[in-house]
């Protein structure tokens, strides 16, 4: 099935944060991406998003590349390190700064408590823009932040239209943290446009997050990619599944099994039989029958235990 987006060739990726083992939450996001770059002919890559150092987990980023291999997923070209990419986030952070998009902060915690005009999306608190229009001869920026307007609108190809007024659900945002570490939102757009990513698949728990990384594209003159979100698998208690929920990490031996169970929580019309069937018939029905359309139209489904999906 092609998608909506007619740029070829399609290239892809999944972008993994070292801060834990893969779980059957990620291993929903890499399928998804990879059969849906596959089933198109297309390229899909390894992205490891090390750039949050403080989170990140001695071992993990072996650990999933690992994981991944032991469920068949191959992947082109080296795996890309964020760690390696300081100095292009910092190249593009500085000719925001040029342009006069982003600006230095001075603001403590406390400060933005004190003049924060509202929450934001995220629970968090909206930045009141104190420092917008510069700061006081003297005063040293702890943060760096985009300055937001408007309202961003895209088509998830499984979402449908998402829209989000930035100022009011999210705020100048930061781009680089006030411990010295470049934010998320700026690393992964630079990176998706480093690597020419046209089409992002990923899960839904980054569906707020897209409008900020469309206004930063837009900012920094770079492509949209075309956007997917499909479900994260949350718990019974409706969290999502992560290190802090205690997400349990795959279970290697049984790979087959777990990419079965994963296309049946994409949707995808999975026969009985498949069930039973080894890693490379798994992979090879997957492939030959991926079906974005069957995807949950929604942001989390709770994941039916593995065992419930090996009994059909
Ligand atoms: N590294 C992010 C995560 O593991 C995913 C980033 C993305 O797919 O854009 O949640």
């Amino acid at each position: 099935m092609m998608s909506s987006d007619a740029r070829l060739p399609y290239r892809g990726r999944f972008a993994p944060s070292p801060t834990g083992p893969l779980h059957q939450g990620s291993l929903v996001a890499a399928l998804a991406s990879c059969l849906d770059a596959r089933s198109q002919e297309g390229e899909w890559l390894l992205r490891m998003e090390d750039v949050d150092a403080p989170r990140n987990v001695p071992g993990a980023a072996e650990d999933i590349l690992a994981c991944l291999e032991t469920h068949g997923f191959v992947w082109d070209g080296p795996v890309l390190w964020q760690s390696t990419r300081l100095d292009a986030y910092r190249a593009e952070l500085d000719r925001l700064l040029d342009m006069g998009l982003a600006y230095g902060c001075a603001c403590s915690r406390k400060e933005i408590a004190e003049r924060s005009t509202g929450m934001a999306m995220d629970g968090g608190l909206l930045y009141p823009g104190s420092c917008r229009g510069g700061l006081p001869e003297g005063v040293a920026p702890r943060a760096w932040r985009l300055k937001v307007a408007g309202e961003i609108s895209f088509a998830d190809r499984v979402q449908g239209v998402v829209q989000q007024n930035l100022p009011e659900g999210v705020g100048d945002f930061v781009l680089l943290r006030a411990d010295g570490q470049f934010a998320y939102q700026l690393a992964v757009v630079v990176d998706d446009a480093f690597q020419g990513i046209n089409q992002v698949v990923r899960g839904a728990d980054l569906l707020d997050s897209t409008p900020r990384q469309i206004a930063l594209q837009q900012a920094l003159g770079y492509p949209e990619p075309s956007y997917a979100h499909v479900p994260v698998v949350t718990n019974l208690g409706g969290e999502k599944l992560s290190k802090q929920t205690l997400a349990r990490a795959l279970d290697a031996t049984r790979a087959a099994e777990n990419l079965v169970w994963a296309l049946d929580f994409l949707g995808q019309a999975v026969p009985r039989e498949l069930a039973r069937a080894g890693l490379d018939e798994v992979w090879a029905w997957a492939l030959g029958h991926w079906d974005m359309t069957r995807i949950p139209t929604c942001r989390s489904v709770v994941g039916k235990a593995m065992q419930e999906c090996q009994a059909v």
